[in-house]
């Protein structure tokens, strides 16, 4: 995976919050839906109420997708409806994600504004390669995921809950991120280095701000978003790279602690409402480097989401509990990118292998080269309005009329 961070020393994880007495008088929980910039909140619902539970303490605030669930051995259990995970949580207990609490009866999220990362970097790094091409996206992040995967090369900030550390953080509001982001020259911020979907609020909160400002909203997610995720996010959300970490569930469970089916379904429904969508596969060796895996994983691409929809080939390096397996060879990967373009997708991509990287758009019908990269960068554009200057195909994507090559 080509967004990673540097790893920094942690203590003892804020997740591990003393146990909050169940109150029985607690408001009943209603799933709460986001009250967007200049909307009335939902009916019932003061603004206030996605305030934060004590000021002293402004990361935690009301969680958006919680519902009350009816448990007889343990009242005041709620359910987190953010992900397909669907965690029911008994009082005072944490969500897998390590960052959703129930706090008397309610759901609360223990992270907003609370940023383990926030910095401006060109696009092609997330690696999205067709959407806005040579542009920087403002990228933040909270601690926390709702995956476990076993490579994680980001894990010391999003498995911290699991690991017992405490990243270093700092508050930035939603206002604050798009500030930086302006004052950076991003033209879009992206919500990436841990799984977006447990910083809904905080997430959600700054794209509408975002777009307000004329940003545009990226998510580089696993595709674990639920379907009340979605409604929320879509709206305000241009595009994603969604891992796909492999196309079965025996990898998912082993690997990830997660599952295939809501992945697949997650990434078709981005794509059906009208996100732009890339996809990345980071190729491990004798883990979901099997040539007919890899071959059906391009065949559902192209079936699925269709023979233009890019798909980066990214190469493994050994990090935290596969820090014994050997790095992906450069051969893996080219045949990797052999059996995509034998299936039929024309925007394959190698990343993070320099000696076999390929980073250049060639037009998806005749060939041409379109747009040449390196280190990153945009290096050569040679888009006439966003086609093909010799077949006049356009080129999928988004924002690609505009060269941003200086010449
Ligand atoms: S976001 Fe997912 S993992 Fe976290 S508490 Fe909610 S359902 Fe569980």
């Amino acid at each position: 995976m080509d967004d990673d961070i540097s790893p920094t020393d942690g203590r003892e994880t804020f997740t591990k919050a003393p146990p909050v007495p169940f109150d029985p008088d607690a408001r009943p929980h209603q799933p709460v839906r986001a009250a967007m910039l200049g909307e009335e909140p939902p009916a019932g619902l003061r603004i206030d109420d996605l305030g934060p539970a004590d000021e002293s303490e402004p990361r935690i605030r009301l969680a958006l997708l919680g519902e009350r669930f009816d448990d007889p051995i343990a009242p005041g259990s709620v359910r987190c409806v953010a992900c397909a995970h669907r965690c029911v949580l008994r009082p005072s207990r944490v969500g897998l994600c390590g960052v959703h609490q129930n706090r008397g009866g309610l759901l609360y999220t223990l992270v907003y504004g609370q940023a383990v990362a926030s910095q401006a970097e060109p696009i092609e790094k997330k690696p999205l390669y067709h959407f806005l091409p040579g542009s920087d996206a403002f990228s933040v992040a909270t601690q926390g995921c709702n995956f476990h995967c076993s490579y994680c090369q980001n894990w010391h900030i999003s498995q911290a809950h699991r690991e017992g550390r405490v990243p270093e953080s700092r508050y930035l509001a939603p206002e604050g991120v798009v500030e930086e982001a302006v004052a950076a020259g991003a033209r879009s911020i992206a919500y990436t280095y841990t799984e977006p979907t447990v910083f809904l609020e905080y997430a959600l909160d700054t794209m509408t701000r975002a777009r307000a400002a004329g940003l545009r909203n990226v998510f580089v997610t696993n595709g674990y978003e639920s379907l009340e995720a979605l409604d929320l996010l879509v709206p305000y959300l241009d595009a994603a790279n969604v891992d796909l970490k492999a196309a079965n569930d025996d990898f998912y469970r082993r690997i990830c602690g997660a599952r295939w089916e809501p992945v697949r379904d997650t990434i078709v429904e981005l794509r059906g409402r009208g996100v732009w969508v890339e996809l990345t596969t980071l190729l491990i060796p004798g883990l979901n480097d099997d040539r007919d895996e890899l071959r059906a994983m391009a065949e559902w691409i192209a079936t699925a989401l269709g023979p233009e929809t890019p798909w980066h080939l990214t190469r493994f390096q050994p990090a935290y509990r596969l820090s014994g397996l050997e790095p992906t060879p450069a051969a893996t990967l080219v045949d990797a990118a052999r059996i995509a373009g034998e299936v039929g997708l024309r925007h394959v991509y190698v990343g993070n292998a320099p000696e076999v990287e390929t980073a250049t758009t060639s037009c998806a019908r005749c060939g041409e080269r379109l747009i040449g990269r390196a280190d990153f960068a945009v290096t050569e554009w040679r888009l006439v309005e966003g086609r093909c200057p010799r077949c006049k195909h356009a080129l999928a994507g988004v924002g690609l009329e505009d060269s941003p090559v200086v010449v």
